[in-house]
């Protein structure tokens, strides 16, 4: 490998409660300014002193030390009103950056998301049949070294997210077990943090776009959610309960393709029989489409086209019939404000929205389902990569006194370095 490539910032983070004097409040009024920027770019300072709840001084104390630890900046406004001094608006650094990784049966999705969720760049990488974990890190470290080369020399890199769809345990970023990828047991951010010398955080995939969708999607603002993503491989979920992500045990709660839906049968690869996405898949869609396989960017159109076919209309309303089924079961254990669809089920939704929202409200049990709002999600084919990037976005959110300016220069590290080592 040459020794000419292009270095990358790693920002560093400094021993918590070492090397700064600002108290516990400060820490965490910083915290909450920050997120607050990182969720909704381009708020004013007289909007984050309204939803702080701090007082004008204090924000602008905060902004100014966020500005200067090279977190935020700030843009007058273009215009302002005669009434009072104008309201600077706020955004975050989008050169503060994380890469974000999800590998899945078809292809190995590597961007690189900046504090905002910017998607600065997507590459992927498509596979014949599933990639091993030695290959996804061969592929991933590959991109890393093609994105530093493009970065700008302002850029920073907090560690990278991954997105896996199957069992990870939460405390390790340990694989149990991914089945479509067949992968088990893979201490998979030791290897890939090794690989690229940052720190790694793994999660499921349903997960993370779970966590997305609420901070930047159709689940903005709700506190109360029940998100159901499906993909070639199956279907996955999670929720947000008070405003705090569902976890369990391990960290593998939200396995919503494997809950028994009414009338199912086949065998599921799980071991039982009649689970949702056995009964509820892509792949069952794909056939009356006459498609072997699918884009889901395409999918719309694809439906769309051949909504007049009554084999195709009959598969759709099957498949809502059944969605309808374990959307009103989640409805009764968690809740929730808003159900949001993702991945394949969103096109389902769209297709026939109206066939969705009758069987929901017929099969769930109605005090608790009235009111609630069904929703596609959002963020489309950028949801995983959202998602694993506010894995390494969480640790300077949560402390972002706990970093050191994170431009300085003797944060500087060669990626060169760490991938060739
Ligand atoms: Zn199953």
């Amino acid at each position: 490998m040459s020794g000419a490539k292009p270095q990358v910032t790693v920002a560093r983070s400094l021993a918590s409660g070492k090397g700064s004097r600002v108290d516990a409040t400060r820490r965490h009024n910083l915290s909450t300014i920050l997120t607050a920027v990182h969720h909704r770019p381009g708020m004013s300072r007289a909007e984050l002193t309204r939803q702080s709840g701090l007082n004008r001084s204090t924000v602008g104390a905060l902004v100014a030390e966020l500005t200067d630890l090279g977190l935020v900046r700030e843009v007058a406004p273009a215009e302002h009103s005669s009434r009072g001094r104008p309201s600077p608006h706020v955004y975050p650094r989008a050169d503060v950056t994380v890469l974000a990784i999800n590998p899945d049966t078809d292809a190995v999705t590597i961007g690189l998301v900046g504090l905002g969720g910017t998607v600065h760049e997507r590459m992927r990488h498509e596979w014949s049949a599933p990639p091993t974990v030695e290959q996804t890190i061969e592929v991933v470290a590959d991109a890393y070294r093609a994105l530093a080369a493009s970065m700008s020399d302002d850029t920073v890199l907090l560690g990278a997210g991954v997105a896996v769809p199957g069992l990870v345990r939460s405390d390790d970023s340990f694989v149990v077990r991914a089945p479509h990828l067949d992968w088990t047991n893979e201490p998979l951010g030791e290897k890939l943090s090794r690989a690229l010398g940052v720190p790694v955080v793994v999660r499921n995939d349903a997960r993370v776009a779970t966590v997305a969708e609420t901070v930047f999607g159709a689940g903005r603002g709700v506190s109360d959610l029940v998100y159901l993503n499906g993909s070639r491989s199956g279907i996955g979920g999670g929720a947000v309960i008070d405003g705090l992500t569902l976890r369990g045990r391990d960290g593998f709660g939200g396995e919503f393709g494997h809950t028994a839906v009414a009338g199912g049968r086949e065998q599921c690869h799980c071991g039982r029989r009649g689970c949702l996405e056995t009964e509820v898949s892509l792949e069952r869609l794909l056939e009356p489409l006459g498609l072997a396989n699918v884009d889901l960017v395409d999918l719309d159109d694809e439906i769309a086209r051949n909504a007049a076919d009554p084999k195709v209309r009959a598969e759709i309303q099957r498949q809502l019939g059944v969605l309808a089924n374990a959307v009103g079961n989640a409805i009764s254990i968690f809740n929730p404000d808003t159900v949001v669809l993702g991945g394949f089920l969103g096109s389902l939704y769209a297709a026939a929205p109206a066939v969705l929202d009758a069987a929901v409200q017929k099969d769930s049990f109605a005090p608790i389902s009235d009111g609630i709002r069904i929703e596609r999600a959002q963020l489309g084919s950028r949801v995983h990569l959202v998602g694993a990037a506010e894995l390494g976005f969480l640790p300077l959110l949560r402390d972002p006194a706990s970093y050191a300016k994170v431009t300085a220069a003797s944060s500087m590290r060669s990626v060169t370095d760490a991938t060739s080592a």
